[in-house]
C-alpha cells in the first residue's frame, strides 16, 4: 500500500509515528477544537508506513511547546515531533516519558492531597512505560485511563 501524502506545510508542526487512533486526543492536548480556525490542521489516521499503522497531526503556523510535548508522550509514546520553517525540517525529535509526571496528570481520588482545597502540582512517578503505568505519588494510586486524566 502507498505512503498517504498529506501536502507539505510551509510553517508549523508534524506531530508522525502517533499511536493508531489517538490523533484527535492529539489534537485534543494542542487544545484544537472545531472552534480553533486560524490554522489548516490535517489528520492522516491508520496511515501505513514502514514502521507499522500510525497516525499523523499536521499544524500549520504553531510550534508546539516542551509541557505539550509531555502531555503528547503519555498518549503517544512512539511519536516524532518535526518543526517545519520555510518547508524545510529545522527540528526534529521524539517523545519521551520522563521517570516523574510532575502538572500535566490530575489524581482520579477525590480524596487526594493533590486534589485538596489548596491543591499541590500533581505528580505520578512511572512504573513501567510499556504498556505505559503511573501511579501517584501522593495517595499511590494508579490512573485508570491515562488521556482523559491529562490535565
Ligand atoms: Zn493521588
Amino acid at each position: 500500500m502507498k505512503e498517504l501524502k498529506v501536502q507539505p506545510i510551509k510553517n508549523g508542526t508534524v506531530i508522525d509515528h502517533i499511536t493508531p487512533g489517538n490523533a484527535l486526543k492529539v489534537l485534543k492536548i494542542l487544545g484544537i477544537t472545531e472552534k480553533y480556525a486560524d490554522s489548516v490542521i490535517s489528520i492522516a489516521m491508520n496511515v501505513v508506513g514502514k514502521r507499522g499503522v500510525k497516525d499523523i497531526v499536521k499544524v500549520e503556523n504553531r510550534e508546539i511547546d516542551p509541557k505539550e510535548v509531555n502531555k503528547i508522550a503519555l498518549i503517544a509514546p512512539n511519536a516524532t515531533i518535526n518543526i517545519i520553517r520555510n518547508y524545510e525540517v529545522v527540528e526534529k525529535y521524539k517523545v519521551s516519558i520522563p521517570d516523574e509526571i510532575v502538572g500535566i496528570v490530575k489524581c482520579a481520588n477525590p480524596n487526594c492531597i493533590s486534589n485538596g482545597k489548596e491543591p499541590i502540582e500533581t505528580k505520578f512517578i512511572v512504573k513501567s512505560r510499556n504498556p505505559l503505568r503511573i501511579k501517584c505519588y501522593y495517595c499511590e494510586r494508579e490512573a485508570e485511563d491515562i488521556a482523559s486524566q491529562i490535565i
